[in-house]
């Protein structure tokens, strides 16, 4: 027999909205877990404590927000719809069965203009990441990093080609910072002699960039397998215990992955107060002074095993020549000295330059099989770094390194694929850097709320 439902929904109940929300929904479970009482705390600075029209309360700004990257809804206007029908999100909020939800507009001021450049979204952030490191989620022991891109809202077809002024970065500052301390130690010991103008800077005073008029913070993004056109990075770094997410930085899209990395651990140790013991990325986090940096600060660093290595035009490879380590020389196959003459800047390494003399170069036999036909006598560089390298390199292929291997992937590409799928980084709705990092701190502290609920709610 057939049923047909009607006019069932215009009685009267007697109900409430405390009744109407299961007792296990993850809203209810995340709100036994979080206490959500901080915001306040970090918002009381921006709000008027005697005049003024009575305010959005912080919270139910926070919380209205985090339903958008909780359940992968990008729009804040399709927000505010939701929150209209949602009794889930409405009791998350506090409102009651029939109070007016926050219009969007009137959100997305107070984010843009209350809280601009306060960084109040990172530190809420940590807040939360702070309760994950109280409740026992983050062990600090491997931290595991890797960059995705981020779609600007920014058309390509409008990109402009620009004349900009070249910045440097952190990570170029820090190569000049050891490249004068050993400059200053070679001359010093007379192995070099003195630079008579100073180094002449490599980098152009300018340089041509591609940027889109609508988001000119947006970097151009060209690289193998990856989208064409205006991006963000968000470089990302994880707990390896229960992928909890304890730093996220945002970059243009065409920065190198390893510029920003060192900072970020930094950060992650000084700000943080996280103490880990090794890290792990993929390969283009393997340079010579990140192997460095980490070494002096007692941390392992587990990168893909290096392919490939150093090519040779000629026959004779850096292995034929003996190095003198008291007398600071090479010994080439035919007995001559490779002498150190100058140390020189290669992009992202610093290398001491040792050259045979040029005359016993000409006049021996073995000249086609050492030194090319661009060259008059054999030169050998060496990273200033070599060591650090081949000390971070020496687990390379052992079944820890492996297994790491295999949790970076885990973690950081699972969850790159998660918060694309359901916590809206696939691409951006507002503009500039500024808004990127917010948009992406949203994405991760979401992650991380909904990891909680599922470790221990
Ligand atoms: S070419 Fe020069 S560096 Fe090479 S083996 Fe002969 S003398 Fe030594």
């Amino acid at each position: 027999m057939m049923t047909r439902t009607e006019n069932k929904q215009i009685k009267f109940h007697m109900i409430t909205i405390e009744n109407l929300v299961p007792e296990n929904h993850f809203l209810r479970r995340l709100n036994r877990l979080v206490d959500f009482s901080f915001i306040y705390e970090e918002t009381q600075d921006y709000y008027c404590k005697k005049n003024g029209r009575p305010s959005i309360d912080p919270v139910v700004l926070i919380k209205y927000l985090l339903i958008g990257f909780l359940y992968g809804i990008a729009s804040e206007r399709r927000i505010e719809q939701e929150i209209q029908v949602n009794m889930a999100y409405r009791w998350f909020l506090g409102l009651d069965l029939d109070e007016r939800v926050p219009d969007h507009s009137t959100i997305s001021q107070n984010r843009r203009r209350r809280f601009r450049g306060e960084n109040v979204i990172r530190r809420l952030f940590e807040q939360v990441l702070e309760q994950c490191m109280e409740m026992g989620l983050v062990k600090e022991e491997l931290i595991l990093t890797d960059s995705t891109h981020v779609k600007a809202n920014a058309s390509f077809k409008r990109n402009i080609q620009i004349l900009a002024e070249h910045e440097t970065t952190d990570y170029m500052e820090r190569l000049d910072i050891y490249e004068a301390r050993e400059r200053e130690r070679l001359e010093t010991c007379g192995a070099i002699k003195p630079q008579r103008n100073g180094r002449l800077k490599e980098e152009k005073s300018q340089v041509q960039r591609i940027i889109s008029p609508t988001d000119p913070d947006a970097g151009m993004m060209k690289r193998p397998g990856k989208p064409v056109g205006m991006h963000y990075l968000s470089h990302q770094s994880v707990d390896a215990a229960y992928g909890i997410v304890v730093d996220v930085a945002v970059t243009p899209g065409n920065v190198n992955d390893s510029e920003p990395y060192l900072e970020r651990i930094e950060y992650m140790c000084s700000h943080l107060g996280l103490k880990m013991k090794a890290v792990s990325a993929d390969s283009a986090y393997s340079a010579s002074l990140i192997c460095q940096r980490l070494n002096e600060m007692g941390i392992r660093l587990y990168t893909p095993k290096a392919t490939g290595g150093a090519t040779y035009k000629v026959e004779f490879k850096r292995e034929n020549f003996k190095y003198q380590k008291e007398k600071d020389y090479f010994i080439c196959p035919a007995g001559k000295k490779l002498t150190l003459r100058s140390l020189e800047r290669e992009h992202y390494n610093i290398c001491r330059i040792y050259r045979a003399d040029r005359k016993d170069c000409q006049m021996c036999p073995m000249l086609s099989q050492c030194v090319s036909a661009s060259q008059r006598s054999r030169t050998i560089r060496v990273n200033i770094f070599e060591e650090a390298v081949k000390i971070q390199r020496e687990r390379d292929g052992s079944p820890l390194h492996r297994q790491i291997l295999k949790e970076r992937q885990i973690w950081c590409e699972g969850s790159f694929a998660t918060q694309k799928a359901h916590h809206n980084l696939s691409g951006l709705f507002r503009r500039g850097i500024e808004a990127a990092e917010e948009h992406c701190l949203l994405s991760a502290m979401a992650l991380n709320l909904k990891r909680m609920v599922k470790c221990l709610g």
